[in-house]
Protein backbone atom coordinates (compact mmCIF):
# COMPACT_ATOMS: atom_id res chain seq x y z
CA UNK A 1 0.00 0.00 0.00
CA UNK A 2 1.72 3.53 -1.24
CA UNK A 3 2.23 5.90 1.36
CA UNK A 4 1.08 9.39 -0.19
CA UNK A 5 -0.18 12.77 0.52
CA UNK A 6 -3.22 12.62 -1.22
CA UNK A 7 -4.27 10.21 -3.85
CA UNK A 8 -6.87 12.94 -5.66
CA UNK A 9 -3.56 15.27 -6.83
CA UNK A 10 -2.73 13.11 -9.48
CA UNK A 11 -4.35 15.36 -12.38
CA UNK A 12 -1.93 17.81 -11.99
CA UNK A 13 1.01 15.47 -11.84
CA UNK A 14 -0.15 13.53 -14.81
CA UNK A 15 0.01 16.68 -17.05
CA UNK A 16 3.48 17.52 -15.68
CA UNK A 17 4.72 14.19 -16.64
CA UNK A 18 2.90 14.58 -19.83
CA UNK A 19 5.18 17.90 -20.74
CA UNK A 20 8.48 16.18 -19.51
CA UNK A 21 7.45 12.90 -21.76
CA UNK A 22 7.05 15.67 -24.93
CA UNK A 23 10.51 16.89 -23.96
CA UNK A 24 12.32 13.73 -22.96
CA UNK A 25 13.22 12.25 -26.68
CA UNK A 26 15.42 9.67 -25.00
CA UNK A 27 13.42 8.25 -22.48
CA UNK A 28 10.35 7.61 -25.11
CA UNK A 29 12.38 6.22 -27.20
CA UNK A 30 13.48 3.87 -24.60
CA UNK A 31 10.48 3.52 -23.59
CA UNK A 32 9.38 1.59 -26.68
CA UNK A 33 12.11 -0.44 -26.98
CA UNK A 34 11.61 -1.38 -23.40
CA UNK A 35 8.32 -2.39 -24.14
CA UNK A 36 9.18 -4.70 -26.91
CA UNK A 37 12.17 -6.42 -24.83
CA UNK A 38 11.15 -6.78 -21.09
CA UNK A 39 14.34 -6.79 -19.58
CA UNK A 40 13.29 -6.46 -16.20
CA UNK A 41 10.42 -8.79 -16.43
CA UNK A 42 10.30 -10.65 -12.89
CA UNK A 43 12.54 -7.94 -11.49
CA UNK A 44 11.73 -5.74 -8.52
CA UNK A 45 13.37 -2.43 -8.70
CA UNK A 46 13.59 -0.09 -6.03
CA UNK A 47 14.17 3.69 -6.64
CA UNK A 48 15.06 6.97 -4.76
CA UNK A 49 15.39 9.87 -6.69
CA UNK A 50 14.15 13.49 -6.47
CA UNK A 51 10.10 12.47 -6.66
CA UNK A 52 9.05 14.85 -9.60
CA UNK A 53 8.08 14.35 -12.92
CA UNK A 54 10.99 13.86 -15.14
CA UNK A 55 11.89 11.05 -12.39
CA UNK A 56 8.36 9.61 -12.23
CA UNK A 57 8.48 9.60 -16.17
CA UNK A 58 11.97 7.36 -15.66
CA UNK A 59 10.26 4.75 -13.16
CA UNK A 60 7.09 4.60 -15.84
CA UNK A 61 10.13 3.37 -18.58
CA UNK A 62 11.26 0.92 -16.31
CA UNK A 63 7.49 0.19 -15.81
CA UNK A 64 7.21 -0.65 -19.55
CA UNK A 65 9.40 -2.62 -19.65
CA UNK A 66 8.36 -4.98 -17.09
CA UNK A 67 10.02 -3.82 -13.57
CA UNK A 68 7.84 -3.80 -10.68
CA UNK A 69 8.15 -0.51 -9.19
CA UNK A 70 8.85 0.74 -5.61
CA UNK A 71 9.41 4.37 -5.68
CA UNK A 72 10.23 6.51 -3.11
CA UNK A 73 12.12 10.01 -3.49
CA UNK A 74 15.21 10.99 -2.65
CA UNK A 75 14.84 14.37 -0.43
CA UNK A 76 11.62 15.02 0.74
CA UNK A 77 11.71 18.67 0.28
CA UNK A 78 11.94 17.68 -3.76
CA UNK A 79 9.12 15.73 -3.70
CA UNK A 80 6.09 16.45 -5.57
CA UNK A 81 3.13 15.25 -4.16
CA UNK A 82 0.78 15.63 -7.42
CA UNK A 83 3.68 13.56 -9.49
CA UNK A 84 3.35 10.97 -6.41
CA UNK A 85 -0.69 10.15 -6.72
CA UNK A 86 -0.38 10.43 -10.70
CA UNK A 87 2.60 7.53 -10.05
CA UNK A 88 -0.23 5.59 -7.76
CA UNK A 89 -2.83 6.32 -9.90
CA UNK A 90 -1.15 4.67 -12.43
CA UNK A 91 -0.63 1.60 -10.00
CA UNK A 92 2.84 1.87 -9.00
CA UNK A 93 3.70 1.97 -5.55
CA UNK A 94 5.09 5.00 -4.08
CA UNK A 95 5.98 5.78 -0.15
CA UNK A 96 7.19 9.72 -0.51
CA UNK A 97 4.97 12.86 1.19
CA UNK A 98 6.48 16.20 0.94
CA UNK A 99 8.21 17.66 3.66
CA UNK A 100 8.28 14.08 5.67
CA UNK A 101 10.38 14.75 8.33
CA UNK A 102 13.28 12.47 9.03
CA UNK A 103 11.78 9.62 10.80
CA UNK A 104 9.21 9.85 8.20
CA UNK A 105 11.62 9.71 4.99
CA UNK A 106 13.29 7.21 6.61
CA UNK A 107 10.13 4.56 7.43
CA UNK A 108 9.49 5.63 3.15
CA UNK A 109 12.90 3.94 2.53
CA UNK A 110 12.46 1.17 4.69
CA UNK A 111 8.56 0.61 2.44
CA UNK A 112 10.60 0.60 -0.48
CA UNK A 113 13.69 -1.59 0.90
CA UNK A 114 10.84 -4.40 1.85
CA UNK A 115 10.07 -4.89 -1.36
CA UNK A 116 13.18 -6.72 -1.72
CA UNK A 117 14.50 -4.88 -5.12
CA UNK A 118 16.98 -6.93 -6.92
CA UNK A 119 17.71 -3.76 -8.62
CA UNK A 120 18.55 -0.35 -6.79
CA UNK A 121 18.22 3.14 -8.43
CA UNK A 122 19.64 5.60 -5.73
CA UNK A 123 20.79 9.16 -5.53
CA UNK A 124 22.51 10.30 -2.76
CA UNK A 125 23.08 6.39 -1.11
CA UNK A 126 20.47 6.64 1.56
CA UNK A 127 19.10 2.96 -0.05
CA UNK A 128 22.60 1.62 -1.10
CA UNK A 129 23.15 2.41 3.15
CA UNK A 130 20.17 1.32 4.63
CA UNK A 131 20.39 -1.93 2.57
CA UNK A 132 23.42 -3.11 3.65
CA UNK A 133 23.26 -1.59 7.28
CA UNK A 134 18.95 -2.57 8.00
CA UNK A 135 18.75 -5.46 5.50
CA UNK A 136 21.68 -7.40 5.27
CA UNK A 137 19.52 -10.44 4.69
CA UNK A 138 18.20 -9.03 1.24
CA UNK A 139 21.84 -8.16 -0.53
CA UNK A 140 21.88 -11.91 -1.68
CA UNK A 141 18.93 -10.87 -4.30
CA UNK A 142 20.93 -7.62 -5.21
CA UNK A 143 21.98 -7.87 -8.58
CA UNK A 144 23.18 -4.30 -8.77
CA UNK A 145 22.12 -0.65 -8.74
CA UNK A 146 23.38 2.88 -10.35
CA UNK A 147 24.17 5.84 -8.47
CA UNK A 148 23.12 9.33 -9.64
CA UNK A 149 25.32 12.08 -7.98
CA UNK A 150 28.84 12.53 -7.38
CA UNK A 151 28.48 12.69 -3.23
CA UNK A 152 26.56 8.90 -3.61
CA UNK A 153 29.61 8.08 -5.24
CA UNK A 154 31.73 8.70 -3.02
CA UNK A 155 29.92 7.26 -0.04
CA UNK A 156 30.29 4.25 -2.21
CA UNK A 157 33.77 4.38 -2.90
CA UNK A 158 33.88 4.73 0.85
CA UNK A 159 31.79 1.51 1.42
CA UNK A 160 34.03 -0.25 -1.17
CA UNK A 161 37.68 0.82 0.20
CA UNK A 162 36.58 -0.54 3.74
CA UNK A 163 35.06 -3.50 1.94
CA UNK A 164 31.70 -2.94 3.13
CA UNK A 165 30.05 -2.85 -0.58
CA UNK A 166 28.90 -5.94 -1.00
CA UNK A 167 26.97 -5.69 -4.49
CA UNK A 168 28.15 -4.13 -8.00
CA UNK A 169 26.81 0.18 -8.17
CA UNK A 170 27.41 1.77 -11.83
CA UNK A 171 28.45 4.90 -10.84
CA UNK A 172 25.80 7.19 -13.52
CA UNK A 173 27.48 10.57 -12.15
CA UNK A 174 30.75 9.75 -13.56
CA UNK A 175 29.45 9.03 -16.95
CA UNK A 176 30.38 11.69 -19.67
CA UNK A 177 27.03 12.63 -21.11
CA UNK A 178 26.02 12.72 -17.18
CA UNK A 179 28.33 15.11 -15.18
CA UNK A 180 29.60 17.56 -17.93
CA UNK A 181 25.63 17.95 -18.99
CA UNK A 182 23.28 17.51 -15.91
CA UNK A 183 26.34 18.78 -12.97
CA UNK A 184 27.14 21.91 -15.70
CA UNK A 185 24.39 23.06 -17.61
CA UNK A 186 21.89 21.47 -15.91
CA UNK A 187 22.76 22.83 -12.45
CA UNK A 188 23.59 26.14 -13.78
CA UNK A 189 20.02 27.01 -14.86
CA UNK A 190 18.04 25.37 -12.08
CA UNK A 191 20.33 27.00 -9.19
CA UNK A 192 19.33 30.26 -11.13
CA UNK A 193 15.77 28.95 -11.74
CA UNK A 194 15.40 28.19 -8.13
CA UNK A 195 16.74 31.16 -6.79
CA UNK A 196 15.56 33.89 -9.06
CA UNK A 197 11.52 32.04 -8.58
CA UNK A 198 12.66 32.10 -4.81
CA UNK A 199 13.90 35.66 -4.27
CA UNK A 200 12.33 37.79 -7.00
CA UNK A 201 15.37 39.84 -7.08
CA UNK A 202 18.15 40.96 -9.67
CA UNK A 203 21.29 39.02 -10.22
CA UNK A 204 22.90 41.27 -12.42
CA UNK A 205 25.17 44.23 -10.69
CA UNK A 206 25.35 42.45 -7.66
CA UNK A 207 28.41 39.83 -6.17
CA UNK A 208 27.68 36.02 -6.73
CA UNK A 209 30.17 33.75 -4.53
CA UNK A 210 29.85 30.58 -5.56
CA UNK A 211 31.93 27.65 -3.30
CA UNK A 212 33.25 24.35 -4.95
CA UNK A 213 34.44 25.34 -8.97
CA UNK A 214 33.88 21.79 -9.64
CA UNK A 215 31.28 20.49 -12.43
CA UNK A 216 28.28 21.96 -10.74
CA UNK A 217 30.19 25.45 -9.48
CA UNK A 218 31.31 25.66 -13.01
CA UNK A 219 27.79 25.52 -14.22
CA UNK A 220 26.78 27.92 -11.89
CA UNK A 221 29.42 30.44 -11.93
CA UNK A 222 29.00 30.28 -16.19
CA UNK A 223 25.14 31.11 -15.64
CA UNK A 224 26.04 33.67 -13.07
CA UNK A 225 28.37 35.76 -15.20
CA UNK A 226 25.32 35.53 -17.95
CA UNK A 227 23.12 36.79 -15.67
CA UNK A 228 25.35 40.10 -14.94
CA UNK A 229 26.99 39.15 -11.89
CA UNK A 230 30.54 39.74 -10.50
CA UNK A 231 31.70 36.21 -9.48
CA UNK A 232 33.95 35.09 -6.73
CA UNK A 233 34.86 31.42 -6.26
CA UNK A 234 36.47 30.16 -3.12
CA UNK A 235 37.84 26.77 -3.38
CA UNK A 236 40.50 24.44 -1.65
CA UNK A 237 41.57 22.37 -5.14
CA UNK A 238 44.35 24.68 -6.67
CA UNK A 239 44.18 23.51 -9.64
CA UNK A 240 40.55 24.07 -9.85
CA UNK A 241 40.98 27.57 -8.69
CA UNK A 242 43.49 28.36 -11.29
CA UNK A 243 40.77 27.37 -13.64
CA UNK A 244 38.48 29.78 -12.24
CA UNK A 245 41.26 32.11 -12.54
CA UNK A 246 41.82 31.55 -15.91
CA UNK A 247 37.72 31.78 -16.84
CA UNK A 248 38.08 35.09 -15.68
CA UNK A 249 36.65 34.59 -12.30
CA UNK A 250 38.25 36.41 -8.34
CA UNK A 251 39.40 33.76 -6.05
CA UNK A 252 39.09 34.30 -2.62
CA UNK A 253 38.72 32.72 1.17
CA UNK A 254 35.36 32.31 1.93
CA UNK A 255 36.45 34.76 4.79
CA UNK A 256 37.06 37.04 2.42
CA UNK A 257 34.59 36.71 -0.12
CA UNK A 258 32.00 36.53 2.57
CA UNK A 259 32.70 40.41 2.87
CA UNK A 260 31.86 41.26 -0.63
CA UNK A 261 28.94 38.66 -1.56
CA UNK A 262 25.02 38.91 -2.04
CA UNK A 263 24.47 36.13 -3.26
CA UNK A 264 26.12 32.50 -1.60
CA UNK A 265 26.03 29.11 -3.46
CA UNK A 266 27.71 25.95 -1.93
CA UNK A 267 28.24 23.14 -4.16
CA UNK A 268 31.01 21.54 -2.83
CA UNK A 269 29.88 18.02 -1.39
CA UNK A 270 31.63 18.90 1.49
CA UNK A 271 30.53 20.49 5.46
CA UNK A 272 31.11 23.59 6.85
CA UNK A 273 31.91 25.87 4.14
CA UNK A 274 30.00 28.76 5.22
CA UNK A 275 30.17 28.99 9.35
CA UNK A 276 29.99 31.25 11.96
CA UNK A 277 33.20 32.85 10.81
CA UNK A 278 31.93 34.24 7.33
CA UNK A 279 28.57 35.01 8.48
CA UNK A 280 29.61 37.52 11.08
CA UNK A 281 31.42 39.47 8.30
CA UNK A 282 28.48 38.86 5.50
CA UNK A 283 27.06 42.30 4.73
CA UNK A 284 22.52 43.00 5.54
CA UNK A 285 20.69 41.34 2.92
CA UNK A 286 22.79 38.39 2.25
CA UNK A 287 21.58 35.43 0.46
CA UNK A 288 22.56 32.03 1.50
CA UNK A 289 21.72 28.81 -1.12
CA UNK A 290 23.07 25.29 -1.08
CA UNK A 291 23.06 23.25 -4.09
CA UNK A 292 25.48 20.53 -3.30
CA UNK A 293 24.34 17.16 -1.68
CA UNK A 294 22.90 17.08 1.75
CA UNK A 295 21.88 20.69 4.08
CA UNK A 296 25.58 20.29 5.76
CA UNK A 297 27.37 22.98 3.42
CA UNK A 298 26.01 25.60 5.43
CA UNK A 299 26.17 25.33 8.77
CA UNK A 300 22.58 26.29 9.79
CA UNK A 301 23.23 25.38 13.69
CA UNK A 302 25.56 28.73 13.05
CA UNK A 303 22.86 30.71 11.49
CA UNK A 304 20.73 29.91 14.66
CA UNK A 305 23.14 30.17 17.28
CA UNK A 306 24.39 33.56 16.21
CA UNK A 307 20.97 35.58 15.25
CA UNK A 308 18.38 36.66 17.93
CA UNK A 309 15.73 35.78 15.77
CA UNK A 310 14.44 34.13 12.68
CA UNK A 311 10.85 34.55 10.63
CA UNK A 312 9.86 34.10 7.26
CA UNK A 313 11.43 36.85 4.92
CA UNK A 314 9.53 35.27 1.88
CA UNK A 315 8.06 31.63 1.32
CA UNK A 316 10.68 29.44 1.62
CA UNK A 317 13.24 31.98 2.82
CA UNK A 318 13.77 31.91 6.50
CA UNK A 319 15.65 35.47 7.86
CA UNK A 320 18.10 35.47 10.38
CA UNK A 321 18.44 38.73 12.27
CA UNK A 322 21.90 38.93 14.12
CA UNK A 323 22.52 40.59 17.02
CA UNK A 324 23.72 43.88 15.02
CA UNK A 325 20.69 43.92 13.21
CA UNK A 326 21.92 42.27 9.94
CA UNK A 327 19.72 39.87 8.32
CA UNK A 328 21.21 36.78 6.58
CA UNK A 329 18.45 34.67 4.26
CA UNK A 330 18.76 30.64 3.95
CA UNK A 331 16.59 29.42 1.18
CA UNK A 332 15.18 26.30 1.36
CA UNK A 333 16.34 25.27 4.50
CA UNK A 334 20.20 25.05 3.64
CA UNK A 335 18.81 22.02 1.10
CA UNK A 336 19.42 21.62 -2.59
CA UNK A 337 17.80 24.92 -3.56
CA UNK A 338 17.24 23.76 -7.15
CA UNK A 339 15.34 20.92 -6.49
CA UNK A 340 14.07 22.61 -3.11
CA UNK A 341 12.62 25.55 -4.73
CA UNK A 342 12.73 24.69 -8.71
CA UNK A 343 11.61 21.51 -10.38
CA UNK A 344 15.22 20.65 -10.87
CA UNK A 345 17.31 20.41 -14.15
CA UNK A 346 15.43 21.00 -17.24
CA UNK A 347 13.37 17.67 -19.02
CA UNK A 348 16.02 17.75 -21.78
CA UNK A 349 19.51 17.49 -19.40
CA UNK A 350 17.39 14.84 -17.12
CA UNK A 351 16.48 12.93 -20.50
CA UNK A 352 19.92 12.10 -21.04
CA UNK A 353 21.08 11.34 -17.69
CA UNK A 354 18.05 9.54 -17.01
CA UNK A 355 18.45 7.61 -20.18
CA UNK A 356 22.13 6.49 -19.09
CA UNK A 357 20.23 5.06 -15.80
CA UNK A 358 17.77 3.05 -17.89
CA UNK A 359 20.23 1.58 -20.16
CA UNK A 360 22.40 1.24 -16.78
CA UNK A 361 19.22 -0.87 -15.23
CA UNK A 362 19.08 -2.88 -18.61
CA UNK A 363 22.96 -3.15 -17.96
CA UNK A 364 22.68 -4.81 -14.60
CA UNK A 365 19.79 -6.70 -15.08
CA UNK A 366 21.75 -8.80 -18.00
CA UNK A 367 25.00 -9.01 -16.35
CA UNK A 368 24.51 -8.23 -13.01
CA UNK A 369 25.13 -11.86 -11.80
CA UNK A 370 28.61 -11.69 -13.41
CA UNK A 371 29.46 -8.38 -11.87
CA UNK A 372 31.62 -8.14 -8.84
CA UNK A 373 30.80 -6.04 -5.79
CA UNK A 374 31.97 -2.43 -5.93
CA UNK A 375 31.83 0.64 -7.81
CA UNK A 376 31.80 0.33 -12.04
CA UNK A 377 32.21 2.68 -14.50
CA UNK A 378 28.91 3.30 -16.83
CA UNK A 379 30.37 1.34 -19.77
CA UNK A 380 31.90 3.39 -22.43
CA UNK A 381 29.00 2.20 -24.89
CA UNK A 382 26.32 3.63 -23.30
CA UNK A 383 27.73 6.98 -22.88
CA UNK A 384 28.42 6.53 -27.12
CA UNK A 385 25.04 5.35 -27.42
CA UNK A 386 23.10 8.34 -24.96
CA UNK A 387 25.31 11.16 -26.78
CA UNK A 388 24.55 9.56 -30.33
CA UNK A 389 20.92 9.36 -29.78
CA UNK A 390 20.62 13.24 -28.51
CA UNK A 391 22.10 14.38 -31.31
CA UNK A 392 19.94 12.73 -33.07
CA UNK A 393 17.41 13.96 -31.54
CA UNK A 394 18.46 17.51 -32.25
CA UNK A 395 18.84 17.26 -35.33
CA UNK A 396 22.69 17.45 -35.35
CA UNK A 397 24.73 15.46 -37.26
CA UNK A 398 28.64 14.92 -36.57
CA UNK A 399 31.49 13.90 -39.63
CA UNK A 400 32.15 10.26 -40.01
CA UNK A 401 36.35 8.89 -40.92
CA UNK A 402 37.24 8.48 -44.25
CA UNK A 403 38.89 5.00 -45.07
CA UNK A 404 42.06 7.60 -45.97
CA UNK A 405 41.42 9.32 -42.79
CA UNK A 406 41.22 6.18 -40.53
CA UNK A 407 44.40 5.06 -42.12
CA UNK A 408 46.16 8.07 -41.15
CA UNK A 409 44.92 7.73 -37.71
CA UNK A 410 45.65 4.55 -37.16
CA UNK A 411 49.31 5.17 -38.35
CA UNK A 412 50.19 6.70 -35.09
CA UNK A 413 48.88 3.69 -33.03
CA UNK A 414 51.92 1.42 -34.25
P1 LIG B 1 33.03 18.02 -7.96
O1 LIG B 1 33.80 17.00 -7.21
O2 LIG B 1 33.23 18.13 -9.43
O3 LIG B 1 33.32 19.47 -7.34
C1 LIG B 1 33.32 19.81 -5.99
C2 LIG B 1 34.36 20.95 -5.82
O4 LIG B 1 34.24 21.51 -4.52
C3 LIG B 1 35.80 20.45 -5.97
O5 LIG B 1 36.45 21.26 -6.93
C4 LIG B 1 36.39 20.63 -4.57
O6 LIG B 1 37.76 20.95 -4.60
C5 LIG B 1 35.55 21.77 -4.03
N1 LIG B 1 35.50 21.85 -2.57
C6 LIG B 1 35.39 20.82 -1.68
N2 LIG B 1 35.34 21.30 -0.42
C7 LIG B 1 35.39 22.65 -0.52
C8 LIG B 1 35.34 23.70 0.43
N3 LIG B 1 35.24 23.46 1.74
N4 LIG B 1 35.40 24.97 -0.03
C9 LIG B 1 35.49 25.24 -1.34
N5 LIG B 1 35.54 24.28 -2.30
C10 LIG B 1 35.48 23.01 -1.88
O7 LIG B 1 31.52 17.76 -7.60
P2 LIG B 1 30.21 18.25 -8.39
O8 LIG B 1 29.84 17.23 -9.40
O9 LIG B 1 30.40 19.66 -8.79
O10 LIG B 1 29.13 18.13 -7.21
C11 LIG B 1 29.19 18.97 -6.07
C12 LIG B 1 28.03 18.63 -5.12
O11 LIG B 1 26.79 18.91 -5.77
C13 LIG B 1 27.94 17.15 -4.74
O12 LIG B 1 27.48 17.06 -3.42
C14 LIG B 1 26.90 16.58 -5.69
O13 LIG B 1 26.27 15.44 -5.17
C15 LIG B 1 25.94 17.75 -5.80
N6 LIG B 1 25.16 17.83 -7.04
C16 LIG B 1 24.06 18.63 -6.98
C17 LIG B 1 23.29 18.78 -8.11
C18 LIG B 1 22.05 19.59 -8.03
O14 LIG B 1 21.15 19.36 -8.83
N7 LIG B 1 21.96 20.53 -7.12
C19 LIG B 1 23.63 18.17 -9.31
C20 LIG B 1 24.78 17.38 -9.34
C21 LIG B 1 25.54 17.23 -8.19
N1 LIG C 1 19.92 13.43 -2.43
C1 LIG C 1 20.68 14.66 -2.27
C2 LIG C 1 20.96 15.31 -3.52
C3 LIG C 1 21.77 14.96 -4.62
S1 LIG C 1 21.05 15.91 -5.83
C4 LIG C 1 19.99 15.70 -1.39
O1 LIG C 1 18.82 15.91 -1.55
O2 LIG C 1 20.69 16.36 -0.63
C5 LIG C 1 21.88 15.88 -7.14
C6 LIG C 1 21.26 15.07 -8.23
O3 LIG C 1 19.92 15.50 -8.50
C7 LIG C 1 22.02 15.34 -9.49
O4 LIG C 1 23.00 14.37 -9.71
C8 LIG C 1 20.97 15.42 -10.57
O5 LIG C 1 21.13 14.44 -11.56
C9 LIG C 1 19.65 15.18 -9.83
N2 LIG C 1 18.60 16.04 -10.36
C10 LIG C 1 18.68 17.33 -10.72
N3 LIG C 1 17.50 17.76 -11.22
C11 LIG C 1 16.65 16.71 -11.14
C12 LIG C 1 15.31 16.54 -11.50
N4 LIG C 1 14.61 17.51 -12.05
N5 LIG C 1 14.74 15.33 -11.27
C13 LIG C 1 15.46 14.35 -10.72
N6 LIG C 1 16.74 14.44 -10.38
C14 LIG C 1 17.34 15.62 -10.58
Amino acid sequence: MSIIRNPELYASGEQKIAWVKGNMPLLRGLEAEFRDEQPFVGLRVALSVHLEAKTAYLCRVLQAGGAQMAVTGSNPLSTQDDVAAALVHGGMEVFAVHGADAAEYRAHLCEVMETRPQIIIDDGGDLVNLLHNDYPAYLAEVLGGCEETTTGILRLMAMAKQGSLKIPMLAVNNAKCKYLFDNRYGTGQSVWDGINRTTNLIVAGKTVVVAGYGWCGKGVAMRAKGLGAQVVVTEIDAVKAMEAVMDGFTVLPMEQAAEVGDFFITVTGCKDVITEKAMRRMKNGALLCNAGHFNVEINVGDLEKLSVEQFESRKNITGYRMADGRVLHLIAEGRLVNLAAGDGHPAEIMDMSFAIQALCARHIAKNGKTLAAGVHPVPEEIDHEVARRKLSAWGVSVDTLSPEQERYLNSWNG
